[in-house]
């Protein structure tokens, strides 16, 4: 009876659901490396493809980490946090993504049995940080700069960083005639930093090898009306007006209320509307552009009139088309035609209306001002050419990247090896518990070379001693093997070109340390019964109303009596 005079005394809400201390973490842990475990298989030039279906019953084939993880809908929080490093370490340096949640699932199995015995996690969490920062260091002091090179080979070295990168991808067959072309493409837009200027067009059918590099703008013809066979479909030398007005015949007796006293007046307001047209149409042609391309739509009127007087128009030009235009070609757009002077107008060497497979592909070339390039994919399903995207978009990366950055380390798993080694040999001299810890550490990163060879079928425990024998060599020499994918056994990646670029390795350490550090630092989840109820009446909303927050609310009132 006493017990039940007690004052209650209540923290949360009632049905707040808690877990604490060891549990929650260990559970944390276990639902970051089943994530990992579902892109693990992906990883390296071997790796396999994972495709995914959603409920809407879209497929997609991808080997991108971050893809993946995007389209996988986690929803436990701690898990949650992989999706976002992938995330971040995609839109940071575009490639590693793989690798970034592997390390990070690593950081953590690595810790579990430790958190298990005991160990307080934020000992842990300094060691990592301390080995992280090791970790960093090494790479700096390994990275070799590809600065001050001439332009020739400068292309050949990122080309060659473009094609480890195109290795993993489905693509990987063709990685030389796409690397080249991607470094093509990264030098024609310089030291711009819009990636979009960049544009990537997919034309399905065909094979890989048809696709083409476009020293400008390409976009697919616009709809258009009648008389447009007529036009020209080439010119040289062009002057290029940019619109972004409608020249489409307006019926303004819709939009306005006009009051006629005599029926003789009507012809009059007709005729208005011609002549608004007429003139719009008229400056157009004054301003002496041979091509005119609006973002709105250019009627079956104006059209005409272009076509007999030899222009070529294009209406309903997609908007990211249209600037790359203007970036190329040095023009602006106008919102309007009077007074069209000739800085506004672009130009460029050729532009041609060609036949793409299927398609009509409207392409301009030899662009004054440089800035944009386009690749033209083709290939046959469309979902080979969106993945063929999604891994030249990582390539273009990587390409900027080292422009950029201009140092790279060995691939293939070898500069992983080489910091292990560092990592362990520096752990010697530390005395304590933490020895230990950095010593975890130092292995977890192992897991890039054991993924690589157990994605190629490779037995990972022989190939992995023999890289630590190498890596052991008081000499140094060993520093750059890696895993060969080709036969099993290891190789130099320096001399095989298995580069990638220092910022991609230094930035997936980085940030799976610090994730792997987060998750270890989190001993509680508190979920609020509040906003799951809210979530489940958005839910039953949308099926129509159900009756559950109703319930909820009324089973906590009775429960406090
Ligand atoms: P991520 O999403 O992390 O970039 P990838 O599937 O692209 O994952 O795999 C990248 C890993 O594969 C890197 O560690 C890289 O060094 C390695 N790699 C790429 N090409 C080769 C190759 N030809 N031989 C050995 N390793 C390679
Ligand atoms: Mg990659």
């Amino acid at each position: 009876m006493s017990s039940m005079m007690q004052p209650q005394i209540i923290l949360l809400k009632e049905g707040t659901d808690t877990s604490q201390g060891k549990p929650q973490l260990i559970s944390n842990i276990n639902a970051c490396v089943a994530v990992a475990d579902v892109v693990r298989t992906t990883l390296g030039p071997r790796g396999m493809d994972k495709l995914i279906h959603d409920d809407k019953g879209n497929t997609t084939i991808s080997n991108d980490g971050a893809t993946i993880m995007k389209l996988l809908e986690i929803v436990h929080p701690a898990a949650k946090i992989l999706v976002d490093i992938a995330k971040s370490q995609d839109s940071e340096v575009g490639d590693g993504t793989t690798t970034v949640v592997l390390l990070t699932a690593e950081f953590l199995r690595e810790a579990k049995p430790f958190i298990e015995d005991g160990i307080h996690s934020q000992n842990l969490i300094r060691s990592y940080r301390t080995a992280c920062n090791l970790a960093i260091g090494k790479i700096r002091e390994i990275a070799v700069s590809i600065e001050g090179k001439s332009l020739e080979d400068k292309k050949d070295l990122l080309a060659k960083c473009a094609s480890t990168t195109l290795s993993s991808k489905l693509i990987g067959g063709e990685k030389e005639f796409f690397a080249s072309m991607v470094v093509d493409a990264v030098l024609a837009i310089g030291n711009d930093d819009r990636l979009n200027m960049i544009g990537i067009k997919k034309v399905p059918g065909g094979t890989m090898r048809d696709s083409f590099l476009v020293n400008g703008v390409a976009f697919k013809k616009t709809f258009s009306y009648a008389g447009f066979e007529q036009q020209p479909k080439k010119f040289l030398h062009p002057k290029i007006l940019l619109l972004n007005i409608e020249l489409e015949l307006k019926s303004e007796k819709e939009n306005a209320e006009i009051r006629l006293s005599d029926p003789s007046q009507y012809q009059s307001i007709v005729d208005a509307e011609w002549n608004i047209i007429y003139d719009k149409l008229d400056k157009c042609v004054k301003s002496g552009s041979k091509i005119i391309l609006s973002r709105l739509a250019i009627g079956d009127l104006g059209t005409q009139y272009f076509a007999d007087r030899d222009i070529f128009c294009a209406g309903r030009v997609a908007e990211e088309d249209l600037n790359r235009v203007a970036a190329a070609t040095g023009g602006t757009v106008q919102t309007s035609v009077n007074n069209v002077i000739d800085e506004v107008l672009g130009t460029c060497e050729i532009f041609e209306e060609k036949q793409v497979g299927n398609e009509r592909f409207n392409i301009f070339s030899g662009c004054p001002s440089g800035q944009t390039a386009t690749i033209v994919l083709r290939g046959g399903a469309d979902q080979f050419i969106e993945e063929a995207e999604r891994s030249l978009h990582d390539a273009i990366m990587i390409v900027r990247r080292a422009l950029k950055n201009s140092t790279v380390v060995p691939g293939g798993g070898a500069i992983d090896m080489e910091i292990s080694r560092y990592l362990r040999q520096h752990a010697r001299t530390i005395a304590g518990k933490s020895q230990l810890f950095i010593n975890s550490y130092a292995k977890a990163l192992e897991v890039i070379p054991r993924q690589l060879c157990d994605n190629a079928g490779f037995d990972a425990t022989d190939v992995l001693n023999k890289l630590r024998q190498k890596h052991a060599l008081p000499s140094g020499e060993g520093a750059p093997f890696g895993v060969d994918v080709n036969t099993g056994g290891i190789a130099d990646s320096y001399a095989n070109f298995v580069w990638e670029p220092a910022v991609v390795k230094i930035n997936a350490i980085t940030a799976a340390t610090e994730a792997a550090c987060l998750v270890l630092s989190v001993d509680e989840t508190i979920k609020n019964p509040k906003s799951e109820s809210a979530q489940g009446e958005a839910a039953a909303g949308a099926m129509g109303r159900g009756g559950r927050g109703g319930f909820g609310g009324r089973g906590r009132g009775m429960r406090r009596r």
